[in-house]
């Protein structure tokens, strides 16, 4: 996938998450493993991963479940990677860790890559935010 083709702003904040949660399991998911996860119905997991699927982010595999496609796992790094940048950005203003990660996640879904990007390299690549490591191996800027 070209990362350089994506604006940041495909997803909504319910497929944001879904996709993290998935780029942390291992191989495939059952969808009822996912509604038992965020504590919704399976019928509405149901129709979000069809959508998800249909945009190439996730493919289906006849009973185990659902994995991402190489596409929703480069997405998803990104998604991780917006979260801890921007996380990173409110800890040197003095916010908190648990703070920082509750107020980037309710916004986190409208800053664009072109953005991150940008913040990104300002901060000279940072490695580590709050919330985890943060990689750079799609950054357009060679460290
Ligand atoms: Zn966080
Ligand atoms: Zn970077």
């Amino acid at each position: 996938m070209n990362n350089g083709s994506i604006t940041g702003l495909e997803l909504s904040p319910r497929k944001i998450e879904y996709l993290k949660y998935l780029l942390n399991q291992d191989g495939s998911v059952k969808t009822n493993q996912i509604s038992n996860h965020f504590g919704v119905d399976p019928s509405t997991i149901t129709k979000t991963i069809i959508e998800l699927s249909n945009e190439g982010y996730l493919k289906h595999i006849p009973y185990r479940g659902v994995q991402l496609t190489d596409k929703g796992q480069e997405y998803a790094k990104f998604l991780v990677k917006r979260h801890r940048i921007l996380s990173l950005m409110f800890s040197h203003y003095g916010i908190d860790k648990d703070e920082a990660c509750t107020e980037v996640a309710r916004f986190e879904s409208k800053v664009s890559k072109k953005v991150i990007d940008q913040i990104c390299d300002s901060m000279g690549h940072p490695t580590i935010s709050a919330c985890g490591k943060i990689s750079h191996a799609e950054c357009n800027y060679l460290k």
